[in-house]
Protein backbone atom coordinates (compact mmCIF):
# COMPACT_ATOMS: atom_id res chain seq x y z
CA UNK A 1 0.00 0.00 0.00
CA UNK A 2 1.73 3.22 -1.08
CA UNK A 3 0.60 5.41 1.51
CA UNK A 4 0.14 3.54 4.20
CA UNK A 5 2.82 4.56 7.56
CA UNK A 6 3.24 0.69 8.15
CA UNK A 7 4.28 -0.18 4.67
CA UNK A 8 6.61 2.17 4.41
CA UNK A 9 8.40 1.79 7.74
CA UNK A 10 8.24 -2.12 6.85
CA UNK A 11 9.93 -1.48 3.17
CA UNK A 12 12.44 1.18 4.97
CA UNK A 13 11.11 3.82 2.87
CA UNK A 14 10.25 5.72 6.57
CA UNK A 15 12.29 5.21 9.62
CA UNK A 16 11.96 2.99 12.42
CA UNK A 17 14.12 1.04 15.22
CA UNK A 18 13.19 -1.89 14.03
CA UNK A 19 14.05 -4.49 16.70
CA UNK A 20 13.35 -8.07 15.72
CA UNK A 21 11.66 -8.76 12.25
CA UNK A 22 10.85 -12.41 10.37
CA UNK A 23 9.46 -13.75 7.42
CA UNK A 24 6.05 -12.71 8.44
CA UNK A 25 6.39 -9.46 11.06
CA UNK A 26 8.39 -6.79 12.02
CA UNK A 27 8.55 -5.11 15.29
CA UNK A 28 9.68 -1.33 16.77
CA UNK A 29 8.61 0.92 19.82
CA UNK A 30 5.61 3.12 19.56
CA UNK A 31 6.57 6.54 18.85
CA UNK A 32 4.07 7.59 21.39
CA UNK A 33 4.40 4.73 24.09
CA UNK A 34 1.06 4.31 26.48
CA UNK A 35 3.54 2.83 29.16
CA UNK A 36 7.50 2.11 29.55
CA UNK A 37 7.10 -0.88 27.09
CA UNK A 38 5.17 -0.24 24.65
CA UNK A 39 6.12 -1.88 21.23
CA UNK A 40 4.29 -2.84 17.92
CA UNK A 41 4.21 -5.75 15.81
CA UNK A 42 2.96 -5.28 12.40
CA UNK A 43 2.95 -8.41 9.65
CA UNK A 44 4.26 -7.91 6.27
CA UNK A 45 0.91 -8.14 4.80
CA UNK A 46 -0.92 -4.93 4.70
CA UNK A 47 -4.16 -6.22 6.24
CA UNK A 48 -6.11 -2.83 7.12
CA UNK A 49 -8.39 -4.37 10.10
CA UNK A 50 -9.13 -6.93 11.51
CA UNK A 51 -12.22 -7.23 10.26
CA UNK A 52 -10.58 -8.34 7.07
CA UNK A 53 -8.98 -11.16 8.18
CA UNK A 54 -10.08 -14.27 6.26
CA UNK A 55 -9.49 -18.22 6.76
CA UNK A 56 -5.90 -17.98 4.97
CA UNK A 57 -4.62 -15.72 7.91
CA UNK A 58 -5.24 -18.14 10.89
CA UNK A 59 -1.21 -19.37 10.84
CA UNK A 60 -0.03 -15.76 11.14
CA UNK A 61 -2.68 -14.78 13.45
CA UNK A 62 -1.05 -17.77 15.32
CA UNK A 63 2.46 -16.43 14.55
CA UNK A 64 1.59 -13.15 15.98
CA UNK A 65 0.57 -14.33 19.21
CA UNK A 66 3.71 -16.45 19.29
CA UNK A 67 5.82 -13.23 18.46
CA UNK A 68 4.26 -11.09 21.37
CA UNK A 69 5.66 -13.43 23.81
CA UNK A 70 8.70 -13.62 22.39
CA UNK A 71 8.97 -9.83 22.71
CA UNK A 72 7.20 -9.89 26.32
CA UNK A 73 10.17 -12.04 27.05
CA UNK A 74 13.19 -9.87 24.94
CA UNK A 75 11.18 -6.74 27.09
CA UNK A 76 11.41 -8.44 30.69
CA UNK A 77 7.85 -7.95 31.09
CA UNK A 78 6.48 -11.70 30.51
CA UNK A 79 6.36 -12.20 34.36
CA UNK A 80 5.35 -9.51 36.02
CA UNK A 81 2.86 -9.70 32.67
CA UNK A 82 1.36 -7.35 29.95
CA UNK A 83 -1.63 -6.29 27.74
CA UNK A 84 -1.52 -7.09 24.21
CA UNK A 85 -4.55 -4.88 22.54
CA UNK A 86 -5.93 -4.71 18.66
CA UNK A 87 -7.72 -1.44 18.39
CA UNK A 88 -10.31 -2.04 15.14
CA UNK A 89 -11.98 0.68 13.34
CA UNK A 90 -12.99 4.64 14.75
CA UNK A 91 -15.07 3.30 17.63
CA UNK A 92 -11.93 0.91 18.57
CA UNK A 93 -9.31 3.58 18.93
CA UNK A 94 -7.40 2.63 15.34
CA UNK A 95 -5.92 5.44 14.08
CA UNK A 96 -3.22 3.10 11.82
CA UNK A 97 -5.23 1.11 8.94
CA UNK A 98 -2.71 -1.86 8.43
CA UNK A 99 -3.48 -4.47 11.31
CA UNK A 100 -0.91 -4.13 14.20
CA UNK A 101 -0.61 -5.70 17.93
CA UNK A 102 0.32 -3.66 20.95
CA UNK A 103 1.93 -4.91 23.40
CA UNK A 104 2.34 -3.08 26.75
CA UNK A 105 4.38 -3.59 29.72
CA UNK A 106 6.21 -1.83 32.73
CA UNK A 107 3.65 -0.57 34.88
CA UNK A 108 0.35 -1.85 36.10
CA UNK A 109 -2.36 -1.44 33.41
CA UNK A 110 -6.05 -0.76 34.70
CA UNK A 111 -9.21 -1.88 33.68
CA UNK A 112 -11.47 -0.89 32.05
CA UNK A 113 -9.63 0.65 29.62
CA UNK A 114 -10.91 4.00 28.48
P1 LIG B 1 -3.76 2.39 16.58
O1 LIG B 1 -4.46 3.53 17.26
O2 LIG B 1 -3.94 2.44 15.09
O3 LIG B 1 -4.09 1.07 17.18
O4 LIG B 1 -2.22 2.59 16.89
C1 LIG B 1 -1.35 3.27 16.06
C2 LIG B 1 -0.09 3.48 16.87
O5 LIG B 1 0.95 3.85 15.98
C3 LIG B 1 -0.19 4.60 17.91
O6 LIG B 1 0.08 4.07 19.21
C4 LIG B 1 0.85 5.61 17.47
O7 LIG B 1 1.53 6.21 18.55
C5 LIG B 1 1.78 4.77 16.62
N1 LIG B 1 2.45 5.51 15.56
C6 LIG B 1 1.90 6.42 14.72
N2 LIG B 1 2.82 6.88 13.85
C7 LIG B 1 3.99 6.24 14.15
C8 LIG B 1 5.31 6.31 13.60
O8 LIG B 1 5.60 7.03 12.64
N3 LIG B 1 6.25 5.53 14.18
C9 LIG B 1 5.98 4.71 15.24
N4 LIG B 1 6.98 3.99 15.73
N5 LIG B 1 4.73 4.61 15.78
C10 LIG B 1 3.76 5.38 15.24
ZN1 LIG C 1 0.24 -1.13 5.10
Amino acid sequence: MSNCLFCKILSKELPGKIFYEDDLCIAFDDINPQAPVHVLIVPREHIPTLNDLNEGHRDLLGHLCMVVTKIAGMKKIKDPGFRMVINCNPAGGQMVYHLHIHVMGGRQMSWPPG
